[in-house]
């Protein structure tokens, strides 16, 4: 640049050093020096103008000159060239990232900060019959109007999810996850059909295979029962007898956990079942009934109840959660140790019934475990004290039926805290 201001400056000295003897030969000084001034000044502003129309895009780029106008134009030029490399290498990019996505097993849909769609792969069209090339523009909550869908427009943590058909085929299960970034979000739907109906198939031989035990076991138990009573029969036979009556019954009871476990999975919980529950008086009841119970070996039980506070939901339902949670607090205590249970409003307003026990507590690396169906931690307490290893996963659905979650703190040789939190809005 620095050349390009010397050479002007060289040429103005020029023009000025010929309008000077022009003057001096001719004794026209002011007529001379204006002359040149004026000729330099056309000269510049008819460059300027090339430039000018060449930038527009009027004229083919200027021959080239020296000077100033010279410099700018080879830069304004090595600017173009660099943007057009850049432009090549973006395009060249966002086709690949668009053939990416075409190629994607699950239908994507761009939207942005207004809903309204920016992109959608050929997916998008056989799953959730959004077409790219006539619903851009249209907003994606008038196209989707399935209520699960919706309302996964109103959550606003990251990678929400839900279930739904393809409005395009009722046989096809969708799930469906929201992703923001900045101002827009990615909807990505999954055809999950086959996993569904893998689902359904284990289900439903599940639930046969536990109704059709369920009569022969009820027989053999009360047959074993009634033959255990018989005062005729020596000890041995009877302590026989009387141990496969027991066996039979848990036998019963697992049969029992798993066809509830089978119809909590393959329904949902409607508004019409949903009915105020007054869980402080119910809670009361089952711990007076408790005291007589079995499992009840002399612990010290405390209520911390708010009675002003109910539950929306399904009383059967609810108050198994609580039974199971207080029936596994006294199973895994000793005689002397202390359950407290507790049903209030946590910090930020959440229903929430926990009970907490000083029994023998659990180690880490089991906790994430313990909802599953058949996992115990201790085998041999678990049927010892009639468990079926299916207790807490009879709660957890029941507590995710109801919009809630179930939370697990425990420490081997403290005890535990069982919690069943649910959302402000089932509070009544
Ligand atoms: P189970 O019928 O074996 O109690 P659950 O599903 O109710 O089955 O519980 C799973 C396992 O969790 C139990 O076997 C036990 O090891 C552990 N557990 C549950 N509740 C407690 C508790 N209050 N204290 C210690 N361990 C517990």
């Amino acid at each position: 640049m620095q050349r390009a201001v010397s050479f002007e400056r060289s040429r103005l000295l020029l023009v000025l050093a010929t309008s000077v003897v022009l003057g001096g030969v001719t004794g026209y000084w002011a007529w001379c020096i204006a002359l040149g001034g004026f000729g330099l000044a056309a000269y510049q502003i008819r460059r300027g103008h090339d430039v000018a129309r060449w930038l527009t895009g009027t004229d083919a780029e200027p021959s080239v000159y020296e000077g100033l106008w010279a410099f700018i134009a080879s830069e304004i030029h090595r600017e173009r060239r660099q943007n057009t490399r850049q432009r090549r290498e973006i395009s060249r990019l966002l086709r690949r990232y668009r053939d990416s996505a075409e190629a994607l097993p699950d239908a994507a849909v761009l939207v942005d900060h207004q809903r309204q769609i920016q992109w959608a792969n050929r997916k998008a069209h056989d799953l959730l019959g959004i077409d790219n090339a006539t619903d851009r523009g249209q907003r994606v909550d008038n196209l989707l109007r399935d209520p699960a869908v919706q309302a996964l427009w109103q959550h606003n943590r990251p990678g929400a999810e839900t279930q739904a058909r393809s409005p395009q085929d009722e046989r096809v299960h969708l799930t469906l996850r929201l992703s923001r970034y900045g101002e827009g979000a990615l909807l990505v739907a999954q055809d999950v059909s086959a996993v569904m109906a893998a689902q359904e198939m284990r289900q439903t031989f599940v639930a046969n295979a536990s109704h059709e035990l369920r009569t022969p076991l009820t027989v053999v138990a009360g047959h074993l029962e009634l033959l255990a009573d018989d005062p005729a029969l020596p000890d041995h036979v009877e302590q026989s007898l009387q141990s496969a009556h027991r066996e039979a019954n848990r036998m019963l009871a697992i049969v029992e956990d798993l066809l509830t476990l089978t119809s909590l999975e393959n329904t949902h919980l409607s508004d019409a079942q949903s009915e105020p529950i007054a869980v402080a008086a119910e809670v009361s009841d089952l711990v007076e009934a408790t005291r007589l119970a079995e499992h009840y070996r002399g612990q010290t039980l405390s209520l911390d109840l708010d009675a002003g506070l109910c539950l929306r939901g399904r009383t059967t339902e609810v108050m198994s959660v609580v039974r199971n949670l207080v029936n596994n607090a006294l199973r895994h205590t000793e005689p002397e140790d202390d359950i407290s249970l507790r049903w209030s409003r946590d910090e930020v307003g959440r229903p929430t019934f926990s009970v907490t026990d000083t029994g023998t507590g659990i180690a880490p690396e089991h906790l994430a475990h313990l909802t599953e169906r058949f996992y115990r931690v201790d085998a041999g307490r678990s049927r010892d004290t009639g468990g079926t290893g299916l207790g807490l996963s009879i709660v957890k659905h029941i507590v995710s039926r109801h919009s809630g979650e179930l939370l697990i703190d425990s420490e081997p040789g403290r005890g535990s805290t069982f919690s069943a939190r649910f959302p402000p809005d089932r509070a009544c």
